[in-house]
């Protein structure tokens, strides 16, 4: 594929949340992930209160899209050896049916030693609650619209637990692969959203907001979209995580010039309760930090080496668990330092 040479950019010196001033906290540097073109860094909010990390410069919408040439959303799964997958979907099943009330219909004794089965996985229990969304179990005919679909994977997993899911995508090809598992997808952004059916019982932003320069106004439209009592679970890439403090200008989850806002839980909150929703619960998990800090090692040592191709290798992997379960003890006494936010709001039910 034939890049474009240059993506048109701007400075940004000002939070585009609170329009408070920043300083620099990551030197300008090259996508060495996906090969946009461009030098990019981030800034900081001066502003306590706010913390935003932001890119800077901040590529022209027009161009936005040129970030992402060789980025695919359409990726397939990584294929697991049919035991692990069996014993895995029966952890899942066990957490989701003790702590999300999902009717699997397996016994008590079944479901507590499934739950402890999760608490020993280097995920833990998170990793198993993320895969609904933390989302409960529908009673009746219930609709779940999935912003930033992608090929539909967990569109296809919430339909097999009850939900009836719609969702959205700016990716063609990703969505090709949606629609062949019989799933219900729309194509676009924002304009695509603002012509959605209403009413939504949940909403899903998975790893979507940190891409987009209008998150605010997007997350205005989910509050729209959503039923009374409805439900919007989000997931992005924690600013203050442990990952961050460690890896710094190498960390996985800055991802420039994709990753437009990095968040933190404040500011999330305060998003959230401007939109109009009612935050119910808040918190940082480590589910994702073996994936997120075994790729922030090979990026640190590929740039070390000046290696042209990112490898994680196995001590890399090793590590990354290591780390990931250092990080959970963490969070025992900062709720901040998991590589991951989650946040689930509700909308008022009148
Ligand atoms: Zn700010």
């Amino acid at each position: 594929m034939t890049l474009c040479p240059t993506i048109r950019s701007k400075r940004q010196p000002n939070c585009p949340s609170c329009n408070a001033g920043g300083y620099s906290v990551i030197a300008p540097q090259s996508d060495d992930l996906f090969g946009a073109p461009g030098l990019w860094g981030f800034m900081k909010c001066e502003n306590l209160s706010c913390g935003l990390l932001w890119l800077d410069p901040a590529p022209f919408r027009d161009d936005l899209h040129l970030a992402y040439q060789q980025y695919l959303t359409h990726e397939s799964p990584q294929l697991l050896s049919s035991g692990r997958k069996r014993l895995e979907s029966y952890v899942e099943r066990a957490c989701l049916q003790r702590w999300l009330n999902y009717p699997f219909g397996l016994s008590a004794a079944h479901t507590l030693f499934g739950s402890v089965l999760a608490m020993i996985t280097p995920a833990g229990i998170d990793g198993f609650m993320s895969s609904a969304m933390f989302l409960h179990h529908p009673i009746g005919n219930r609709r779940l619209l999935d912003v930033g679909c992608g090929d539909g994977t967990f569109m296809a997993r919430m339909r097999s637990f009850g939900w009836i899911p719609e969702g959205v995508d700016f990716d063609p090809i990703a969505l090709d692969q949606a629609k062949a598992k019989g799933l219900t997808v729309f194509e676009g952004g924002i304009a695509t959203l603002k012509q959605m059916e209403a009413p939504f019982d949940a909403i899903v932003l998975s790893h979507v907001i940190e891409h987009l320069p209008n998150a605010t106004e997007v997350i205005r439209q989910c509050e729209k979209l959503l039923a009374p009592g409805g439900c919007l679970a989000l997931l992005t890439p924690n600013s203050e995580s442990l990952g961050f403090r460690i890896f710094h200008e190498n960390w996985r989850g800055l991802e420039p010039p994709r990753h437009l806002c990095i968040y933190n839980q404040r500011i999330l909150t305060n998003m959230i309760i401007d939109a109009g929703l009612i935050p119910e619960f808040v918190t940082t998990s480590a589910r994702g930090a073996r994936y997120i800090l075994g790729y922030s090692l090979a990026l640190r040592e590929m740039r070390k080496t000046g290696a042209h191709k990112l490898k994680i290798n196995l001590w890399m992997r090793v590590l990354a668990i290591t780390l990931q379960q250092l990080e959970r003890i963490a969070l025992q006494f900062s709720r901040a330092a998991g590589e991951e936010i989650f946040l689930v709001a509700r909308k008022r039910a009148t």
